[in-house]
């Protein structure tokens, strides 16, 4: 069993540049790792569910188009092909562990109103509740491009804000945020950032390889979600144990943590994220 008792809900975030390789065809290495991971945490008693992102990286490897098409279509194609070889890897992965899991595909509408996103909240505790680990995407080929979410980093932000979840983990190509670019002589890992710090000084903007989203909006969710009372973590997703450390010994693993601060429970726990109250 896990050396820490307290059975937590983890949102775990995967980004494009853990789960592709330089030639855009799944990076199964580091997939297989990280459900090796999730696999323990949820032997231990946790429960996760699993933000993944990599469709559309998938689906550009496997074919070329007729001809040029607009990003919108691009996106459309690639996801639907993607998709499915994103959830068949994951399908076989927990299958060997005897986890099984359940796709969900959502969109920025489903949080829009109190009434979706509290049907869209119970679809996850079922899963839960039922040992199914949920595994969630944007749904690319039907969200519309002026409402989409930002990135996966805004929907796991929402999806650990909408559950009360314990943590949101989000896996990078990065050990977490740096007070530089990471690889400049002199530029060092932030560890803990407390509630309402402003980071603006330090934080890249500009965004390396395949997902939408970058240092600049994980920063920006991060602190958003911390300020609804969910701790989260941002860590480089391909170390080994890098998931089962910062659950369980996170003095073991370099991360940026983002303290939570306290939550205000009930009726009045109108979230910045979600314009209505949820209980
Ligand atoms: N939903 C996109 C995909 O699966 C990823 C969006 C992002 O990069 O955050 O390809």
């Amino acid at each position: 069993m896990s050396e820490n008792s307290e059975k937590q809900l983890i949102v775990v975030k995967v980004g494009s540049n853990v789960l592709t390789r330089a030639d855009q065809k799944p990076n199964v290495t580091n997939m297989s790792a990280l459900v090796d991971q999730m696999a323990r945490l949820h032997a231990y008693g946790h429960r996760i569910v699993l933000v993944s992102s990599g469709a559309v990286a998938c689906g550009r490897g496997v074919i070329q188009p007729a001809r040029q098409l607009d990003s919108v279509a691009e996106r459309q194609l690639y996801s639907s092909i993607g998709q499915i070889r994103l959830i068949n890897l994951y399908n076989q992965l927990f299958g060997s562990y005897g986890i099984p899991i359940g796709q969900v595909l959502t969109q920025k509408d489903n949080f829009a109103s109190r009434t979706a996103c509290l049907n869209q909240k119970s679809c996850i505790l079922t899963m839960l509740d039922n040992g199914v680990i949920p595994v969630l995407n944007e749904n690319d080929t039907a969200s519309l491009t002026e409402l989409m979410f930002t990135d996966n980093d805004e929907l796991s932000g929402l999806m650990a804000t909408m559950l009360g979840a314990d943590k949101l983990v989000i896996l990078s190509n990065v050990d977490g945020i740096y007070t530089g670019a990471p690889d400049a002589p002199g530029s060092e890992l932030i560890r803990r950032v407390t509630p309402g710090e402003d980071l603006r000084d330090f934080v890249q903007q500009t965004k390396s390889g395949y997902g939408r989203g970058g240092m600049g909006t994980k920063c920006h969710i991060a602190r958003m979600v911390a300020a609804e009372g969910v701790e989260v973590v941002i860590a480089r997703g391909n170390r080994p144990d890098v998931l089962v450390d910062v659950v369980e010994h996170p003095d073991r693993v370099p991360h940026t943590l983002f303290e939570a601060a306290p939550r205000c429970e009930g009726a009045a726990a109108v979230t910045s994220f979600l314009d209505y109250p949820l209980e």
